[in-house]
Parts: C-alpha cells; structure tokens; sequence
C-alpha cells in the first residue's frame, strides 16, 4: 500500500482518512487523525454521532447507501471501520476502490462468534469449550460437558446482549427459542478469576506492536473498570496473551488495531474469549498513559506509516463513565470536584442524552506510583457514586 503522508494534498484536497460508524471510537480516531493533520470523513446515519460532530465532512446516510459510500471514496484515500457490525458488503465496496483497513474477510471473522472460534482453533490459542447451535440436531447433539453454559448468538452480540445463562439441557432449549434460534454458540461456563486484553497494532508491511496487558472489570456485561499497573498481570500470563493476540492478528493478515479478550481461569490458565477488529474501550487508557494511543496506532496503520512499539509511562486506571451516574434531568457529575484530584483526564464523547449503560465517557487516571493511582481512583468512584473495586 502506498503512504498517504500527513497534511499532505491529494488530487487538490487535503489528505482525508474515513471512518465507517460514528460513535465514539470513531471520535477519539478522528481526534487522532486531526492532530497529525490529517482531514476526516465519518459515515454514520445520526446527524448527532459523536464522531461526525467533530469530523471535516460527515456523511448522513445508511452502511450500505451507495452514494454515501461513493461520497466517502470520493473525500478519502483510506478508510477504517469503528464497529465490527459495518455490514461486510459496505467494506468490500470500499475495498475494492480505496485502502480499506481492517480488511473485509476479519471484520466478517469477528462479527461472527462461531467464525471467531474457528480462527482460534486454527491459530492454535486455547478456546472455550464450545458448539455452535445452528439446527435442532446440533441442538440436541449437545455435549452433556457443555453445561452449565452460557448460550450466545453468534452475532451482534455486544456488552452482554445476546446471552442467556442455561444450567440444564431443558434450559438450554427454552434460551434458544428465546433468541429466535438464530445461529448460535454455546460456551460452557468457566471458572474466571480474572479478565484481561491485549490491544495489538499490525502494519501491512507486517510489523506487529502491542500494547501492555490491560486487566478488566465488567458489570452487568459492560467494561466497568480497566487497571494497567506492572505486575497486575503476572508476567508470564501476559507473555502468553501477546503471543496469542499476535497470533491471531497474523493468521488474520490482520492491518490496524485489533484487540483480543482473555478469560484467566482460576488455576491461572489462559483463554481466549473474543476479539474486536478495531480500538477498544480497555484500551482507553493508552490516550493518557501511553507515548502513543491505541488511535495514533489506527491511524499510522491506515495511513502506511511506521509503527513503532508504544510504550506506558504512567501506571493507569480507567473508569468507565456510565449514563447512570447523570442525574435523573441529566444534571452533570461533579466534574469540578473530581478534576480537583491529580492525574485525572476526563474525556466525554458529547452524548446529548444520558440513558442507564449508555457509554458518555471514560476518566483515565495516571499517577507517579499504582498506589497514588489507585487511591485516586477510588476516591473518583466515591464522588461518582461508582461501586469501589
Ligand atoms: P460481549 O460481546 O457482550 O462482550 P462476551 O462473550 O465477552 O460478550 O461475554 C460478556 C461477559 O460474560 C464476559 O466478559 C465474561 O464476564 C462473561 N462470560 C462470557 N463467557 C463466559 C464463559 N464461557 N464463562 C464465564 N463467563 C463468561
Ligand atoms: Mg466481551
């Protein structure tokens, strides 16, 4: 692929770099790409995505709508993808005219759970048990070892949506009517001690950086509370997470940022549980805390530039900041008073409307010592109302 150079002029216009989605992730890319210099364009439907607020151009139109995909070819020389459930046929349009990156074939590899499970297989990382329930005969082939489980549809599944707990064979039945015996997998339920991820960046020249293990609390489904201090992880579980991911990333001829999600099973085992073909939300820290963030990597990627290996230089903690902590006629948080502490960083996405689980926004904390970190951190919960951890 050939380097689209920052602040560069391409045809007459300014170098732009295109986003499908309009969320926030593809805000905090955008943010990334407008430092170096770079121009935007950001499809999404919603005239208030936080992505197409800040954008250069903001395309309104549906994925799939082909004069917003011939606009957004027509503004960019690249384009990326800010969640996974871009329909695949938008990004092979894209494709086939523009640098398109990550690539088609792994984004359809991550929007499917059963697809994703294969991957893993053929790239030799530990998996799940698991079988995958697309017809009554698969339902009923089910191994006895698989209960209890946790049945997932295998796609457009997100923050714990999508899942149903099933602890006997006539529950497991009853859970699949319930998601509409739409294909599914069916994972037996582990043990976990911990969770953690690993956020992996692959050049198309094939240069593969990482980032350091991030070590995760989710409640109700959702990505509370993400602690990155050396040590947490025990070194040779995070040796053993970055071999994984890389793998993944490498048997995927993966190009951008790609996070991988582990399961650490009480006994200290390793298991891969899913992946995300793009920046994550456990990577938000790397903004705050990090000589590079998980966007300047997306962004290096799309546009051909080198990437180098990033490295943390504060320990960090990052709270998730839920709709629930607004008030009841979104009056605020107290922002003033938890800007007050030091090595607070507060980024919200410019949500208009605060709703129970909505993502508004996240706090990264840094500090000399994962101590002083973490006593900020608590005291942010405490005038948050967020449940200490
Ligand atoms: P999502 O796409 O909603 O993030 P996940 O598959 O990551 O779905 O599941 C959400 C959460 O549910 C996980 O972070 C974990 O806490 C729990 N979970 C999922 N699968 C299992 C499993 N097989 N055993 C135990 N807990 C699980
Ligand atoms: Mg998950």
């Amino acid at each position: 692929m050939s380097v689209l150079l920052p602040g560069s002029m391409v045809n007459g216009h300014p170098a732009t770099l295109g986003v499908m989605g309009g969320g926030q992730l593809g805000r905090m890319f955008v943010h990334a790409a407008q430092a170096m210099g770079y121009y935007t364009a950001v499809l999404d439907p919603d005239p208030a995505s936080p992505a197409g607020r800040v954008s250069h151009h903001h395309i309104q139109t549906d994925y799939l709508d082909e004069q917003g995909l011939a606009q957004l070819m027509q503004r960019c020389a690249a384009i990326t993808t800010e969640f996974e459930n871009v329909p695949a046929p938008a990004l092979l349009t894209l494709g086939a005219h523009r640098f398109v990156a990550p690539g088609a074939d792994a984004v359809a590899i991550a929007q499917d759970r059963a697809a994703e499970k294969a991957h893993f297989v053929k790239c030799g990382v530990p998996v799940a048990p698991h079988a995958v329930i697309e017809t009554e005969a698969q339902l009923a082939a089910v191994a006895d070892d698989l209960l209890p489980g946790i049945l997932k549809t295998a796609r457009l599944g997100y923050d714990g949506k999508g899942q149903v707990r099933v602890k006997t064979r006539a529950e497991l039945v009853s859970a699949w009517s319930e998601l509409k015996r739409v294909p599914c997998v069916l994972e037996k339920m582990l043990p976990l001690q911990d969770e953690c991820s690993v956020i992996v960046a692959r050049s198309g020249s094939g240069v593969l950086v990482h980032f350091p293990v991030q070590r995760n609390l989710h409640r109700d489904g959702i990505l509370a509370v993400t602690e990155v201090v050396d040590g947490l992880v025990p070194a040779a579980l995070a040796g053993q997470a970055v071999a994984a991911a890389k793998a993944i990333a490498e048997g995927l001829h993966y190009v951008g940022v790609l996070c991988v999600e582990f399961f650490v099973l009480q006994g200290g085992q390793l298991v891969v549980n899913e992946i995300a073909p793009r920046p994550h939300n456990s990577g938000h820290y790397t903004i705050d805390a990090c000589d590079q963030s998980q966007f300047d990597l997306q962004v290096r990627t799309l546009a051909g530039l080198p990437l180098t290996q990033p490295r943390q230089h504060s320990p960090a903690i990052m709270l998730n900041l839920l709709g629930d902590l607004w008030g009841a006629n979104g009056e605020s948080p107290a922002w003033d008073r938890v800007l007050a502490l030091p090595g607070t960083h507060l980024h919200l996405y410019g949500k208009l409307s605060a709703r129970k689980g909505r993502k508004m926004g996240h706090l990264n904390i840094t500090g000399a010592t994962p101590e002083a970190v973490r006593a900020t951190a608590l005291q942010a919960c405490a005038l948050l109302g967020i449940e200490p951890f």
